[in-house]
């Protein structure tokens, strides 16, 4: 049994700073294993809200250390260990969330990294298994230049997340084989900066990759002005994969009967 709970769907500062879309991350339960991916504004009263238990995450994952990604890393940690009570639990992150810079102190307290069982600072390449589950750490070209996407291979499918990224050759091809691709695309048309994914990037990855089905979340604000479902359909329309928008507190059960989800599942 797998699910896939979106905590929030805000991909700029502007969406954030109003919550027009939430921004509490994306969680992911493979069997007994969840995964709380980029756990930014507001992670724990989304969490509640869409009924997940926290104190149950086993990995906490950040792509980078934009604050919509990272600022919630501290409170979930605390949820994860119960305060301090039990120490549990996995942190695989951005050398940027990890590290200071001269612009920024470690995202994660030393008091915080001390609660956790391991911490694994993440880079390209590198190869993690958790049980059943195997992540692979995917390429990304940010503003942040150690950021990173994350790519799991789960016992019935395989699902990546691009993190926020433009599109390179490498990322194309580390991408190949995915299931179920959740890109962040803040922009509509082709109005992206360089740094991020707008829809016609995302059109590329998809006709390149051929998923079963690919998800678009992390809106800017020229993004939900276009409506992210009508650009879901227009990227449906010429790629020929099944393409949703998220919204906020979308689940989605890879596998699972179509009946059943919510989303058409697939096997
Ligand atoms: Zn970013």
């Amino acid at each position: 049994m797998a699910r896939i709970i979106f905590l929030g769907t805000a991909g700029s500062s502007a969406v954030v700073s109003k919550q027009l879309r939430s921004s509490g991350g994306i969680v992911l339960q493979v069997g007994d294993l969840q995964f709380h991916i980029d756990p930014g504004p507001g992670a724990l009263n989304k969490a509640k809200e869409y009924g997940i238990n926290l104190h149950n995450t086993t990995a906490v994952l950040v792509s980078h250390n934009h604050i919509n990604h990272c600022n919630d890393l501290n409170a979930v940690v605390d949820a994860m260990t119960h305060g301090g009570i039990e120490h549990r639990g996995i942190v695989l992150a951005s050398k940027s969330v990890l590290q200071a810079s001269d612009k920024h102190h470690p995202f994660l307290t030393k008091y915080h990294q001390s609660l956790v069982e391991k911490i694994i600072p993440v880079e390209k390449n590198h190869k993690i298994g958790l049980e059943l589950v195997e992540i692979h750490v995917l390429s990304a070209e940010h503003t942040d230049s150690s950021a990173v996407g994350f790519k799991f291979f789960c016992p019935k499918f395989t699902l990546a997340y691009t993190g926020d990224t433009q599109v390179t050759p490498k990322l194309l091809e580390e991408l190949t084989g995915t299931d179920l691709l959740v890109l962040n695309v803040p922009y509509p048309g082709e109005s992206g900066t360089g740094m991020n994914l707008d829809v016609n990037a995302a059109v590329q990855i998809i006709s390149h990759v051929k998923p079963k089905m690919a998800i678009l979340t992390h809106f800017g604000l020229q993004m939900l002005k276009a409506d992210p479902i009508m650009q879901a359909r227009e990227i449906q329309r010429i790629t020929g994969v099944q393409t949703i928008a998220a919204h906020d507190g979308l689940a989605i059960s890879p596998g699972a009967s179509p009946n059943h989800s919510p989303v058409k599942g697939f096997d």
